[in-house]
């Protein structure tokens, strides 16, 4: 076990001991490979490099209060990952081999998984890249899929909590029938003025986008989907340009379990002015409620409850990371359990 102040760990990269690889040539995937180097030897001339062929993953391993080791739907990640290489025009790593590499990487770097008491995490991120040497724009022939891991502190470091959030009209994320539905790269590159104009002054969490073409539905924040709750139903957007999140997918499914209506739809902007309770959900936080929404382009603010969590949105929170921490049940049998760590 590393000495680390778990606990105070931020959301940034701390070093591991191994990283897995498989490399794709010859038109085929080759065997996982283990590596304790930290950087990778490419062509100057890689598609990732020049057109964007990258797309990625995020997930997380959890040390249970019962001592195992818990990974969570990575095998969502994994058909995530082949519907971006398909968005992509890149080769797919088969879901057997994701998970493979999942689990492996996980046992190998075992002393790096935070203690159950720290609220810390293993953050797993996979990514997937373009290595053929091209000029010409065109897909490569040889790609590189890493994993690595790195530990990971609390969300939430002063308890759950919710945060103002702020729409940014002046920038688009993706387009409609562009590639926002998919986990790659150059969405956050088409990202990065706006979360910095709009979150770097401290004020929002983050930034938050409307549909691209009318700017008039709510679409999702910069990297969570979007939820909205009224009447003991939880609605979150129906939209071609937001990223399928596997923690959303996961939400609307406890909450129909808890008894919740669930519609996925368009939900106008006016609307917010509607929910009791609002969230962002992804991985990282699980939950991030959300206190406010400002639209400073139209001086429009919708406050959501008393700027503290609201219930549906805690009940939620708890169950989900309850099912990940082992702590509830696993009904849904989203748990995979990484024997011998
Ligand atoms: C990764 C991501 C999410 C969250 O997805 P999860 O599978 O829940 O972690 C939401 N929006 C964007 C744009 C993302 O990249």
């Amino acid at each position: 076990m590393q000495n680390i102040d778990w606990a105070n760990l931020t959301f940034g990269y701390h070093a591991t001991n191994y990283n897995v690889r498989c490399y794709y040539r010859n038109g085929q995937w080759g065997e996982l490979e283990v590596s304790s180097e930290t950087s990778i030897n490419i062509h100057m001339a890689a598609t990732c490099l020049h057109y964007g062929q990258e797309a990625f993953e995020g997930l997380k391993a959890f040390r249970g209060k019962d001592g195992k080791v818990r990974v969570f739907r990575m095998d969502e990640n994994g058909k995530r990952l082949q519907s971006s290489c398909d968005g992509i025009m890149m080769a797919k790593l088969p879901v057997e081999k994701f998970e493979e590499a999942i689990k492996k990487v996980v046992k190998l770097n075992a002393e790096f998984i935070p203690p159950y008491e720290t609220g810390a995490s293993l953050y797993i991120r996979p990514l997937l890249i373009g290595t053929g040497a091209r000029v010409g724009v065109s897909p490569a022939d040889e790609y590189l899929f890493i994993v690595f891991v790195t530990p990971v502190g609390p969300y939430f470091k002063g308890g759950f909590m919710a945060n103002p959030y702020v729409i940014t009209r002046k920038y688009d994320r993706s387009a409609p029938l562009g590639t926002g539905i998919y986990k790659v790269g150059g969405n956050y590159a088409a990202s990065m003025r706006a979360h910095t104009e709009a979150c770097h002054g401290g004020q929002y969490a983050c930034e938050f986008y409307l549909d691209a073409k009318e700017k008039k539905f709510i679409d999702e924040a910069g990297a969570a989907n979007f939820f909205g709750i009224k009447n003991d139903t939880y609605i979150t957007p129906k939209s071609t340009s937001i990223l399928p999140s596997i923690t959303n997918k996961s939400l609307m499914q406890l909450a129909e379990s808890l008894g919740m209506k669930v519609e996925r739809r368009a939900i106008p902007e006016e609307e917010l002015a509607t929910f009791e309770e609002a969230g962002a959900c992804g991985t990282a936080a699980v939950i991030s409620p959300i206190s406010r929404i400002d639209d400073p382009e139209t001086g429009k603010s919708y406050q959501f409850g008393d700027g503290k969590p609201g219930k549906w949105s805690e009940k939620l929170y708890n169950k989900l990371r309850g099912i990940q921490y082992g702590t509830e049940p696993d009904e849904f049998g989203w748990i995979t359990v990484i024997e011998g760590v």
